[in-house]
């Protein structure tokens, strides 16, 4: 660590979900971090859904789990109800989900973050940010005058920037329910030029669970076995319950219907975006009125706790039409509303003003991470704030001795975390964004089982993982490569591979044992009647070379498409780069390039709107720059942009 006078190497301001994980992160990594925020019992509070994961969202926990962040072992400590999803589809597409104990979880999140060495966490509201004389962020500033000088700091303030609650008409300025706003650092971000946006998002009502008529309505159950998100948990030990589902009525769609005037979200008070991937029962009413019924989830908040969150009617109407329209819902015809549903505004950063660290490119040493930056979800926000939290580690000097302070990125063929920043940064958020597994292109790579295997090393080689999770990881690495190695050293004939029942073209090759389990229907097991010692793998291992093997082959062809993409993000556009000197450039394109500033002709290319022989025009440039000689045109666009046919691989393996 560079030794300063600084009274922190990083502060993070906020201990929503993005909080938490950069401020682990920042300190696994050495760092000397303090986390401030409001109030530290509500750390780890999920202020909508109580649960965690899902398709492509689960995939993000995976990987925030495979560098060691915190989020998979938190869940592992209070889910209540673990689900595979896609459990009858192939493993690409697989997403683990868990209800959370509201309660459990944020009390495991908060013993972590206690437990955690180089970490301290301060009661407080930030109100600016102070600079040094070359416009790097130097310190944080609270509400009570506080300085707190440091070499980096990570905003997570969530909904909180000038955040306004709507219920009907009511309006109440608030970070969510029962939090004040936060105004001085709206403020400072527009002082210091950051461009601000304005983005919306809405949570049903809470009901009492003793007054819901449970009986006949249908049942989900929890996964018989289930799975922990974590590699650190050996086994979930908390009780699992099963939820009900219900639908609305074509009267609940009246009454929402003859109410939409009286709906913040429909009245006009709210100008901002919602996430339409969530959208709201009124949303729902409006836009697919073709509909006869939407279903409902009702998710026990806890095992203890009557309190049932309602999965499906995030609405912001006045609290008596809510209670109007619940009465035609069967099963909640009595049921009593604990806290109504309300929507909420708030300001957010356009993404575009990062850089791919998440450092902001106006205020070096400051870095952004979950909500503020136009995402939604408690996943997408842990998984930014594990990048801020590494990056502003490193940028201050730790773990730098080896790797000379390079930033810690991830692209798009590493992880679904790499998709989301490269998204982000890249093209803006004009609504909530919310992960999805169709935004990646390399689905069969970033697949959940697989994460640690993309994951690990690299979190290995920058020094984030904790010894007991690198040693976790070796010990998962030489069980992998043992087994790899001892397939290829077992081999047989077609005639041979027959007499156990296993057809292959009677072509006269010995196929090795990897060969032969990749084949469609096969298993370590049926191989251990030709190979008994194959017994001897252990199971889960065993688990992880058959799905490998079963995507091998789709994988070696992805290859070609991998690297040309890498290919293309390997040339890079200078950062003062003046497009308008570029010939062959419309004014349009030029507008839209100086507007986004991508760092790579990859980037550039994935712009809205940026045409081929836009992108041709730049690798021309780029690579007279780079010095590199140039390649035939067609190259670059069959090599990197074959959506359809990741598309087409994806779905016969999944
Ligand atoms: P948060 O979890 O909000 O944490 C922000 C933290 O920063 C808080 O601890 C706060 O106290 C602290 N803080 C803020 N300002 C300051 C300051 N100046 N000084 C000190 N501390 C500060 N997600 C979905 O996926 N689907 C949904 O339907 C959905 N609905 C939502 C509805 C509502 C009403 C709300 C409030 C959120 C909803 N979310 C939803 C979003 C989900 O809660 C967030 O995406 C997630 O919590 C974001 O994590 P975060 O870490 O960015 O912020």
């Amino acid at each position: 660590m560079i030794p300063t006078a600084r009274d922190w190497d990083v502060v993070v301001v906020g201990g929503g979900h993005a909080g938490c994980e950069a401020a682990c992160a920042a300190a696994r990594m050495g760092a000397k971090t303090l986390l401030v925020t409001h109030k530290p019992e509500t750390i780890g509070a999920m202020s909508c859904n109580p649960a965690i994961g899902g398709l492509g969202k689960g995939h993000l926990v995976k990987e925030i789990d495979a560098l060691d962040g915190v989020m998979g072992r938190v869940i592992d400590r209070a889910g209540i109800q673990f689900r595979m999803l896609n459990r009858s589809k192939g493993p690409a597409v697989q997403g683990p989900r868990a209800q959370a104990d509201r309660a459990l979880y944020r009390a495991a999140m908060q013993r972590v973050l206690r437990d955690q060495d180089n970490l301290t966490i301060l009661a407080g509201a930030a109100e600016d940010l102070a600079l040094d004389p070359t416009g790097r962020a130097a310190a944080v500033i609270l509400a009570d005058g506080w300085r707190l000088t440091c070499g980096a700091v990570v905003l997570t303030t969530g909904t909180f920037l000038r955040g306004m609650i709507h219920c009907g008409n009511q309006r109440i300025p608030a970070g969510r329910v029962g939090d004040a706003p936060s105004l001085g650092l709206s403020e400072m971000l527009a002082r210091v030029g950051v461009a601000l946006g304005r983005l919306k998002t809405g949570t049903p009502p809470r009901l009492d669970g003793r007054t819901v008529d449970w009986d006949g309505l249908e049942i989900q159950h929890p996964d018989p076995e289930p799975v922990p998100f974590s590699e650190m948990t050996a086994r979930i030990t908390v009780p699992q319950v099963a939820c009900r589902i219900t639908y609305t009525t074509e009267t609940t769609h009246r009454v929402i219907r003859d109410n939409l005037g009286r709906s913040a979200l429909y009245g006009g008070m709210i100008g901002g975006a919602g996430p339409r991937y969530c959208p709201s029962i009124e949303d729902k009413v409006v836009k697919f009125a073709e509909k006869p019924r939407h279903r409902i989830f009702l998710e026990p908040e806890g095992l203890d706790d009557p309190t049932i969150y309602p999965n499906g009617i995030s609405n912001s109407l006045p609290e008596e039409i809510q209670a109007a329209f619940l009465k035609t819902i069967p099963g909640l015809e009595r049921a009593e509303i604990l806290r109504p549903g309300y929507a909420i505004e708030y300001d957010h950063v356009d993404p575009r003003e990062l850089a791919p660290t998440l450092e902001t490119r106006r205020v070096p040493g400051l870095y952004l991470a979950g909500q503020i930056i136009g995402t939604t979800g408690y996943e997408e926000a842990a998984a930014q704030g594990l990048m801020a939290g590494l990056n502003a580690a490193i940028a201050v000097g730790a773990r730098a001795a080896d790797r000379d302070g390079a930033a810690f990125l991830l692209d798009r063929a590493d992880a679904y975390i790499g998709v989301m920043i490269d998204d982000l940064t890249t093209r803006g958020a004009d609504e909530p964004y919310r992960m999805f597994t169709s935004r990646a292109e390399y689905r069969l790579r970033l697949r959940a089982d697989n994460a640690d295997q993309r994951l690990s090393p690299l979190g290995a080689a920058i020094g984030c993982l904790s010894p007991v999770r690198a040693e976790l990881w070796r010990h998962k690495e030489t069980a992998l490569s043992e087994a790899w190695a001892r397939l290829a050293t077992l081999r047989a004939t077609p005639p041979e591979l027959s007499r156990h029942g296993i057809s292959v073209r009677q072509d006269g090759r010995i196929r090795d044992a990897a060969e032969i389990l990749a084949l469609p229907g096969m298993s370590l097991r049926r191989l251990s009647a030709i190979w008994p010692g194959l017994n001897a793998i252990p199971e889960p291992i065993a688990t992880q070379i058959e799905i490998d093997s079963r995507y091998a082959a789709y994988l070696a062809r992805q290859e070609a498409d991998i690297r040309a993409y890498r290919r293309d993000e390997a040339l890079r556009l200078p950062e003062d780069l003046d497009f308008r000197r570029i010939g062959g450039l419309s004014h349009e394109m030029v507008y839209r390039l100086s507007r986004a500033r991508p760092r790579t002709l990859g980037q550039a290319a994935r712009l809205p709107g940026v045409t081929p022989a836009a992108v041709i025009a730049l690798m021309r440039h780029a690579r007279r720059a780079d010095g590199t000689p140039p390649v035939p045109p067609a190259g670059h666009d069959e090599a990197g942009h074959d959506e359809a046919g990741h598309d087409e691989a994806g779905d016969q393996a999944a």
